[in-house]
Order: C-alpha cells, then sequence, then structure tokens
C-alpha cells in the first residue's frame, strides 16, 4: 500500500480550492494499491483556506501559521495523527505492508526534506512537512506495517 497526496488524484483540498492533478501519479494508482490523505482537511480546515507556513524554532519545536497569523498547528498535528491512525489500521486489516508514499513536494503537511521557512517569501529550508515528521515516526515505532525498503517520493521524484 502506498500513501498519496490527495490532491494529485484531482481531488479540490488545496488551499486556494483547487488541486495538483498530476498524470504521473494517477498512472501509478492505477497500478498500485493506495490510501489517500489530506492532512489538513482532516484536520479540520476548510477548502478554500489561507496558505499556511511552519515556522522551525531554535529548540526544534514548530508552529504552522497562515497568512493571517492564525496559529493552525493543532489542526496540522491533529490531522496528521487522525489519517495516520487510519492507514495504520487499514493496512493492518488488510494484512498489507505500507510501502512508500508520494506526497506533494514543499507543502508544510506533505513536504518532504524541504519546505518553506514561515516568511510567505517562497524561501525554501531543510524540513518536513507536520504529516512527513509524523510518518517517519509512527515508521519507526511500526516496523512491522513498513516494508524495509519504504520511502517517501515527491511528485518530482517518482
Ligand atoms: S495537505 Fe497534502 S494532500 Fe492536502 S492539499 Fe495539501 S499537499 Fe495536498
Amino acid at each position: 500500500m502506498y500513501i498519496i497526496s490527495k490532491c494529485f488524484l484531482g481531488h479540490n483540498c488545496k488551499y486556494n480550492g483547487g488541486n495538483n492533478l498530476d498524470k504521473n501519479v494517477v498512472e501509478f494508482c492505477e497500478s498500485h494499491s493506495y490510501a489517500l490523505v489530506c492532512p489538513e482537511v482532516t484536520g479540520g480546515l476548510t477548502t478554500p483556506r489561507f496558505p499556511s507556513e511552519q515556522r522551525r524554532e531554535e529548540d526544534g519545536s514548530f508552529r504552522v501559521y497562515d497568512t493571517q497569523g492564525t496559529d493552525v498547528t493543532d489542526n496540522f498535528v491533529n490531522g496528521a495523527d487522525t489519517e495516520l491512525e487510519i492507514i495504520i489500521r487499514e493496512a493492518t486489516r488488510f494484512g498489507e505492508l505500507i510501502e512508500g508514499a508520494v506526497l506533494k513536494a514543499r507543502s508544510p503537511s506533505c513536504g518532504h526534506e524541504v519546505i518553506y521557512d514561515g516568511t510567505f517569501s517562497s524561501t525554501k529550508v531543510k524540513g518536513n512537512g507536520v504529516f512527513v515528521e509524523r510518518l517517519i515516526e509512527a515508521q519507526h515505532c511500526n516496523k512491522e506495517i513498513f516494508a524495509d525498503n519504504f520511502r517517501i517520493l515527491s511528485e518530482d521524484e517518482l
């Protein structure tokens, strides 16, 4: 089973009310078992919504704010945790390993290794989106459900 950002398949869950339809991801899903996630909507945020970015503190903690200055950290964290609970439960129920994830690059939820820096100036920094950070933690805590060669890819790496 692969974890896929829902907006890749044309679901209008992106912050601006649109999607990130991606032909390569659609084709990939035609031949693989998958589970769709949108941690931001699952966390209770509306569509459309103001764009958000993660701000990292020097001590390693983080908060997520939208462009209006609203702290939406709880929505991001709760949505990520809920999605992971569902995926782990479903993988267990169907006896499937979680083989990998294809997640939207640079998203404050789904971004892997590179995200925006929280200044809304298109400045990129090293880091993971909130969902990806929780996914990596879940992989370490539930090794029996994740394939040994589990990996997280963006649409650019697929
Ligand atoms: S949270 Fe992830 S799945 Fe949802 S719109 Fe953003 S990038 Fe797509």
